[in-house]
Formats: structure tokens, C-alpha cells, sequence
């Protein structure tokens, strides 16, 4: 029989056994590969076959050495007992590769059983195709099993590897159907054994390819998940870096003074702006490095840790390093710095604190205080426009001494200045709005010289006056201004008064980049410069209890400001003070001419010239009492009343050619009177002559514009109430009787 198929398949007996042995040294190749690969992939399916190959080697190494054909029972059975350990080690490794557990005490009984069908068969069958087809036919389906796995895997999975094994296995398991039935053809053994050795090296080569794909997969789903690790980790620093930012802006930026620092010693590791300027220093880092007990009193007591200590000090007196205190009140709190335990401190300053609950307070009180003085203001006007009505009726008399006349001339002065003071008050207090006219600065000036004349002579004061000649007019209330000058004046007076050497007052008016200015300078003690910012805050003194109030420089800098200036203190040299009002420059329309300096209040008025008929009527009784008096002087007929309805009942039954009347009165004020009259004399109506002391208060005023009634502000001068009254008389003539 020939097995041509290309070339020849029968290999001689005598070589028999070197096929067997390069059939085994194959094997071994493939146990060898076994268990390195269970030893790199830790994978126990590979173990398990390495077995399967081991008995399979075994196999073939009883066939090598005692022959494959038939001999004892014994070595027959060994041998059916070495194939069938070989298929069902390959079973076993097939199943633990498809993730399905085998218990071994199974595995030991199946073991068992090929044991005894190899001692049966080797024993009791005859014939040995029947002992050798069961066992043969076992390796077969295992190993075809085996073939299937590696399918399986190869369609879940692209490698070629496992395709490779599938074949590998499959061709494995046919060759082991047909082995049995090579013991009728003994001279194809030599064949048969080359031919697995083929398939067994095509197996070895197979599994390598397998890893080695496994490994690549692997390692680039290892790479890929690495790479996203990266990323993520990427992602986690810049979330991290933009946190740690936002944190240090919030830290470096907090208007909260903040400490980190070592919890043991209080040594400062971090501190932001604030902080620093607390304590005095330029820049934060500065501070780095130092202690900050150094800037505390004292040490923290045994037992109690230098943050704990300091949380307990109410207020903490802080030592700057310029050496001042700063009162603060520190929280601490454990934080990690560096990666090691610090204590983050923050420091409360209380200066800041107290000082806008002082600021708070001083809103109140001059709120409170402004309410004060508009209503002692308003009461004030009353007796002072009693006495300054007097005062005028008395100057009338011709036959007055001339030394008594100079002295009641001088009472008249200075009740003005009183009734402007009230007006001043009244303006701080916001109710008094500006009377703005073209005003030379030189001419107030000058005036207020004139009035303060007496004080600065006894107070041993020398005036040296600079006034600009060519000084722009400005656009102001003339009285509030000299106002201003009055205290800048008397505050320079007093602060040169009690002094060794001579005062010296200098008053100069100049004017620069369309400002006029007005300079005040003394040669006294000056404003120390930690008060410069002080002296015009409202209440703020250095003077004795009675000396002064406080309220001067706080006053002409609001009536400054208000007229669009500025009012500052200007250091003239190491001593003395200097302060400058400056104003702006206001060019004279060619209609409006600066006002003409006051007519004294002597002046006699063309008396006796009136001859009406006048109701006065005001509540409180010196007022009616003084105004008769003043319109008796002026040749009219007066009735006074104080109270509103019986001015009216007098309206009824006699004729009267003008009423004067207050404004400001109970239960029927002036409002109500003024309606009354409109009711019932319509003609009467516009010959009210309105007296009040009230003009200031932005309800009256919005009457008096809404009636358009003529007005006269208490107190007032006898030629101011002439005129009135000859204004009314000329709009409103006289109805007959
Ligand atoms: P008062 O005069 O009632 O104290 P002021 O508001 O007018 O109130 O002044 C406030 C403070 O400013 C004074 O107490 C004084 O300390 C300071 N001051 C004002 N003018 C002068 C000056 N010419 N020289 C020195 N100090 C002055």
C-alpha cells in the first residue's frame, strides 16, 4: 500500500522511535511554554494543561521506551491510564478557560474511574481497538472541546492567537479519532507521530502568538487607562492650582487682617495685606519668619497654647513695630500648611471698630443736635427781635447822649451778630438755605476787622492786613461768610492769647486759577499735625470746658462747602496756623453790581409819614407791644391782639388798611388766619404782612411763595418794616373806610 501524497509518509520501523522522540521533545516544549505562561499571566487554566502535556509526554515516553504495540496488561493499562489523565486535564483546563468552576473531588472521582476503565480494559478486554477507542475518543473530545474554547474567544475577542489554537486543537482531536485505528497500520506510526508533533509545535506557536496579542491588548488598554488617568490627574491640578488662587486672591485681598502661623511658637508663615498694615509693616513678607509674640505683651501661661492665649486677651493690645498699640481681638482656627499643623489667626482690629461706633454716635447726636438749634434758634428769634426792636426805638430819640447813643449803638452791633449767629445756627442745622450776591471778599473782611477791632486790641493782637485790590467779586451769602471769617479770627485770637511773645494776626485776600482766597494766619502754638485731620469734626476741641464748643471750624466748613469752596488748614512754618477759604470767582454780570455796604441801623427813618390803620397780631405779647410801638414811630394806628380768633372778630367790626401778622401760633397759626381773612375780607387778603422767625423752615417758606404775601424775617429793623409796608401800600392800595 502506498501513501504517496507528495512525498513519502512511511517512515521505517527502525525510526519509529526518533518520531516518538521528536514528538516528545515537542511536548516538552509545550509543557515548558505552559508554565512559563502560567507563571507570566497567573492565569490556572495553563497550569491545568501543563499537566495534560505532562501526561501526554508520559505517554509517549512509555511508548518510547517500551513500544507502542501491544505488551503486559499492566503497561497497557498505565499507558490508557496516562491518555485519559491527558484528556481530562485538558477538559478541566477548557472549562476553567470559559470561567466554570470544576470541584476537584469530581475531578478526582473521574479520575479514579479512568483508572479503573484502564485497569478493566488493559485486563478484560480482548480486543484492543475496544480498550483503545473509549480512551482515545475522550482525548478527542477533549481536545476538541479545547478547540471550541479558543473559538469561542476568538469571536468575543480579535486575536488571531486564539483562532490559531482553535485550529490547533481541533486538528489535536482528530488526530487522536484516528490514532486507535493506526494499530492495523503500524507502519504510519512513524507518520502519525511527526504529524503530532507538527500540531503540538503549531499549538506552542499558536498559544506564544495568543499571549503575546493578550499582552499588546493589555498593555495598550493599561496605556489608555494611564493616559486618562493623566488627564483626570491634569484636570485635578488645574482645579486644584485655580482653588489654591482663588484662596490666596481671598487671603491676600480680605480687608480681615489674617496670620498664618506655627502652632507651637507663633511663628508668622503666611500673612495678607491687612494684617500687615496692622502691624506696621510695608509688605507681608516682611513679617514672614518673626514670632508673632513679639508683637504681643507678655507669654502664654503653662498649659495653654500661644493661640489659645491670645483668644482669650479681650482687647489684645498689639505692638506695632512703629511702636503703637492696636487694640484687636483674635479667633484661631487649626489648619494644615505645607503639610504640616498650623493656626490660621484672625485679628479683629477694634480701633476701626470703635471708631465707627463713635462715628455712629456723632451721626446721632448731631442729627439730635440739629433739631436742638433750629428749635432754640426759632426761640431765640423772639426775644431778640424784641430787643433789637427797642434797641432802634430807643436809638430814635434825638435828645440820647452821645456817649449813650455810641453804647447802645455798640448793643445794636452785637445783638445783629447774635440774630446772625441764630441765622448760622439755623444753617447748620440745613434749614437755612444761602442768600447768594455778588460779594468782595475785601469788604468782609474789612468788616469783620472792624467788629472783632475791640477783642484783638485787648488781647494784645497786632492785624497786619494783604487785601488784593484787584480781588474778583464771588457769589455768596455775605453774612455766612463773615461768619466764617469771625471764627477763623477769634479761634486765631484765642490760640495766641497766654503766649510769651506778641500776636500777630495776618488777614490776606488774593485771588489764583479763578479762585478768590481768603487767608487767616496766626503766630500761636499751630495744629499739632495729628489733630490737622481732627479740628473740623464736629464737637472737636483742645480748649478748656467753656472755652469752646467745637463747633466753629465744623460750622464755617459747612457754610464753605456749601458755597462750592474749600476750607483747609495750611501749615505757614514751624509754628502758627494758617487757614485758607477759597471760593470760587464769580465775573459781575453788567446789571448786578456787588451789593453796597449795609446803611448803619442809626438812620432814621422818615417817621410819622404812614398815618394807617394796622392790626398787629402775633401771640406773644412784647412782640405786638414792640411792633405797635415801632409802627406808632412810623405815624401808624396800631390795635395788637395775640390771639387769632380775636383778630378776626376785630376784622368784622372795624376797618383796618394793613394786618401784620405771625406766623407760627396755637390753634390757629398763621396759614389758617391768612385763609380766615381771604374768606371773609378778600380785598384784606394781600395786605398781610407776614412776621415770623420761621422763614427758614421749607414749610412756611412754601406758603409765603404760594400766597406771594410780603414777609419779614424777626428780627427786623424799623427801615426794613417801613418798607414793607410802603411795597404792600403801593401794590394794595388803601380800601376807603
Ligand atoms: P473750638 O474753637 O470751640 O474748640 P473749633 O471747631 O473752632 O472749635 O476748633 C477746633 C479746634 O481746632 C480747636 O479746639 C483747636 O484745637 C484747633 N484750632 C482751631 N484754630 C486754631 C488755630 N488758629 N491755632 C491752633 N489751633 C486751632
Amino acid at each position: 500500500m502506498s501513501y504517496e501524497i507528495g512525498f513519502d509518509l512511511l517512515i521505517p520501523g527502525q525510526y519509529i522511535k526518533q518520531a516518538l522522540a521528536v514528538s516528545l521533545l515537542s511536548v516538552w516544549v509545550l509543557v515548558g511554554l505552559f508554565f512559563y505562561l502560567n507563571h507570566y499571566t497567573r492565569r490556572r487554566y495553563f497550569t491545568i494543561w501543563a499537566a495534560a502535556w505532562m501526561f501526554y509526554a508520559l505517554w509517549l515516553t512509555l511508548n518510547l521506551a517500551l513500544g507502542h504495540e501491544d505488551a503486559a496488561p499492566w503497561m497497557t493499562m498505565v499507558k490508557q491510564w496516562c491518555i485519559s489523565a491527558t484528556a481530562l486535564f485538558l477538559f478541566w483546563g477548557g472549562l476553567r478557560f470559559l470561567g466554570q468552576r470544576v470541584r476537584q473531588s469530581l475531578a478526582a472521582l473521574f479520575f479514579g474511574f479512568l483508572f479503573v476503565w484502564s485497569y478493566y480494559g488493559a485486563y478484560q478486554l480482548e480486543n484492543a481497538l475496544q480498550i483503545r477507542l473509549p480512551i482515545f475518543g475522550l482525548i478527542a473530545v477533549a481536545s476538541l472541546r479545547v478547540g471550541y474554547c479558543f473559538l469561542a474567544y476568538r469571536r468575543r475577542r480579535p486575536y488571531v492567537g486564539a483562532g490559531l489554537l482553535a485550529v490547533g486543537f481541533g486538528l489535536w482531536g482528530l488526530y487522536h479519532v484516528g490514532f486507535p485505528f493506526l494499530y492495523y497500520q503500524p507502519e504510519l506510526f512513524g507518520a502519525a507521530f511527526l504529524i503530532a508533533t507538527v500540531l503540538q509545535l503549531f499549538i506552542a506557536v499558536s498559544m506564544i502568538v495568543l499571549v503575546l496579542e493578550e499582552a499588546r491588548h493589555t498593555h495598550h488598554l493599561a496605556f489608555l487607562n494611564l493616559s486618562k488617568q493623566a488627564e483626570e490627574a491634569q484636570e485635578l491640578r488645574s482645579k486644584v492650582s485655580a482653588t489654591e488662587e482663588r484662596y490666596r486672591k481671598l487671603f491676600e485681598n480680605a480687608g480681615q487682617p489674617i496670620i498664618i502661623a506655627r502652632p507651637d511658637d507663633l511663628t508668622i508663615q503666611e500673612v495678607n495685606q491687612a494684617a500687615a498694615r496692622l502691624l506696621g509693616a510695608g509688605a507681608p513678607q516682611e513679617l514672614c519668619g518673626r514670632s508673632l509674640l513679639h508683637f504681643c505683651p507678655g507669654q502664654p501661661p503653662p498649659g495653654m497654647t500661644a493661640a489659645e492665649w491670645l483668644c482669650t486677651l479681650h482687647p489684645l493690645q498689639l505692638r506695632r513695630l512703629n511702636q503703637e498699640l492696636a487694640p484687636v481681638e483674635v479667633s484661631a482656627t487649626p489648619v494644615e500648611y505645607d503639610g504640616h499643623p498650623a493656626v490660621q489667626l484672625f485679628l479683629h482690629e477694634l480701633t476701626e471698630r470703635a471708631q465707627l461706633e463713635q462715628q455712629l454716635r456723632q451721626t446721632e447726636k448731631l442729627a439730635a443736635l440739629g433739631q436742638m438749634i433750629s428749635g432754640i434758634a426759632h426761640e431765640l428769634n423772639n426775644p431778640l427781635a424784641v430787643v433789637k426792636g427797642y434797641l432802634e426805638l430807643v436809638l430814635q430819640h434825638r435828645e440820647l447822649a452821645p456817649d449813650v447813643r455810641a453804647d447802645l449803638e455798640k448793643v445794636a452791633q452785637e445783638s445783629n451778630r447774635a440774630a446772625k449767629l441764630v441765622q448760622n445756627f439755623l444753617a447748620f442745622a440745613r434749614e437755612r438755605p444761602p442768600q447768594r450776591e455778588l460779594v468782595n471778599l475785601n469788604e468782609v473782611a474789612q468788616r469783620v476787622l472792624e467788629l472783632r477791632k475791640f477783642a484783638v486790641r485787648v488781647a494784645g493782637v497786632q492785624v497786619q492786613t494783604r487785601l488784593d485790590p484787584d480781588l474778583p467779586v464771588t457769589l455768596a451769602d455775605a453774612d455766612q461768610i463773615q461768619q466764617v471769617l469771625v471764627i477763623l479770627i477769634n479761634n486765631a485770637v484765642q490760640a495766641m492769647s497766654g503766649r510769651d511773645r506778641p500776636g500777630l494776626l495776618k488777614v490776606a485776600t488774593r485771588h489764583a486759577e479763578g479762585k478768590v482766597l481768603v487767608e487767616v494766619e496766626d503766630n500761636g502754638p499751630g495744629v499739632p499735625p495729628h489733630l490737622e485731620t481732627r479740628i473740623f469734626e464736629p464737637f472737636f476741641t483742645t480748649k478748656q470746658v467753656g472755652a469752646g464748643t467745637g463747633l466753629g471750624l465744623s460750622i464755617a466748613l459747612s457754610i464753605v462747602s456749601e458755597h462750592n469752596g474749600r476750607l483747609y488748614h495750611a501749615r505757614p512754618g514751624p509754628e502758627g496756623a494758617r487757614f485758607v477759604v477759597e471760593l470760587p470767582v464769580k465775573t459781575a454780570p453788567v446789571s448786578e453790581a456787588p451789593k453796597p455796604p449795609p446803611t448803619p441801623p442809626a438812620a432814621a427813618p422818615a417817621a410819622a409819614d404812614l398815618n394807617l390803620k394796622i392790626l398787629v397780631l402775633d401771640d406773644e405779647p412784647t412782640i405786638t407791644e414792640m411792633v405797635s410801638e415801632m409802627l406808632s414811630l412810623l405815624g401808624c394806628r396800631t390795635v395788637g391782639c395775640t390771639v387769632p380768633a380775636h383778630a378776626l372778630e376785630l376784622l368784622r367790626k372795624q376797618h383796618f388798611d394793613l394786618i401784620l401778622s405771625d406766623i407760627r401760633m396755637p390753634e390757629m397759626d398763621g396759614r389758617q388766619f391768612y385763609a380766615a381773612v381771604r374768606q371773609e375780607h378778600p380785598s384784606l387778603a394781600g395786605r398781610i404782612l407776614f412776621l415770623t422767625g420761621d422763614t427758614v423752615n421749607e414749610e412756611t417758606r412754601a406758603f409765603l411763595k404760594s400766597v406771594g404775601n410780603h414777609h419779614l424775617g424777626k428780627p427786623f429793623q424799623l427801615e426794613a418794616l417801613r418798607r414793607a409796608i410802603l411795597e404792600i401800600v403801593g401794590q394794595h392800595p388803601p380800601a376807603p373806610a
